[in-house]
């Protein structure tokens, strides 16, 4: 090689040597830029994700199963226009509503106009399997009355299935007797229906009243029925408190 060539080579090498340095030098850059961006941008994005999982991670003191009877093409009892799928579903929205304010966590059995299943049975099971599902104190099922042979009969019954259900069945018939709307029939034996019966919690069936007589004025009253769904709700909440 000779001495121009050398010094040429020489050259060539040292722009490749800086050449090199100044591409680290960039490279280090663009890293410590974007190591920086990304701890500033996932601490803003940790921010509100932060927040929603706090909501979500609501600690509840108990949860309780909220039936409203009937649904869908099963109206159940019924007065004119006035259906029992439509006056459960109201009475339970309230219960759960108040029992929330409480921080007790309601599991609705439905929330829509729809049975669980077109086959009754199968319906009511799906119901009862919904409080070993949520891992629920309580067992509460809303549902209005008929009695064909006369428009006199009134009064609401609490259902129940033992000896537990029948102190929740006590608490839940005292706070409707307060609202004084018709009398208290007292507590019945419900340890034949299917969902008292396969349920595996203390478990309660309400029939509110008899819609052919004169219960027929609070149960086509929505405001009555949010008050009979508090009452109901204070019910409960005396028993977990
Ligand atoms: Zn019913």
């Amino acid at each position: 090689m000779s001495k121009k060539k050398k010094k040429l080579k020489l050259r060539v090498d040292r722009v490749m040597i800086a050449a090199v340095v100044v591409l680290a030098l960039l490279f280090g850059i663009y890293k410590s830029v974007s190591y920086v961006g990304g701890k500033i941008l996932s601490f803003l994005n940790s921010t509100p994700h932060s927040v929603v999982e706090a909501k979500t991670e609501k600690k509840y003191r108990a949860t309780v199963v909220l039936d409203p009877g009937h649904g869908g093409l099963d109206v159940g009892a019924n007065s004119g226009k006035l259906y029992e799928k439509n006056i459960s579903l109201t009475t339970v929205k309230a219960i759960g509503e108040a029992l929330e304010k409480e921080n007790i966590k309601p599991v609705y059995t439905r929330t829509t106009d729809e049975a669980l299943h077109e086959d009754k049975t199968t319906d009511l099971n799906m119901r009862a399997q919904m409080s070993l599902d949520h891992s629920a104190t309580y067992f509460v099922s809303i549902h209005v009355n008929d009695f064909d042979k006369s428009n006199d009969v009134t009064g609401f019954e609490v259902y129940t299935k033992d000896k537990e259900s029948e102190t929740l069945a006590n608490t839940i018939s005292q706070q409707i007797e307060k609202l004084n709307y018709s009398q208290n029939r007292g507590l019945q034996d419900g340890s034949s229906l299917v969902v008292l019966k396969n349920n595996t919690v203390p478990s309660v069936l309400v029939e509110l009243g008899y819609i052919n007589g004169p219960d027929y004025k609070y149960l086509n009253d929505e405001a009555k029925l949010q008050q009979i769904g508090e009452a109901i709700s204070k019910g409960i909440i005396e028993l977990i408190k």
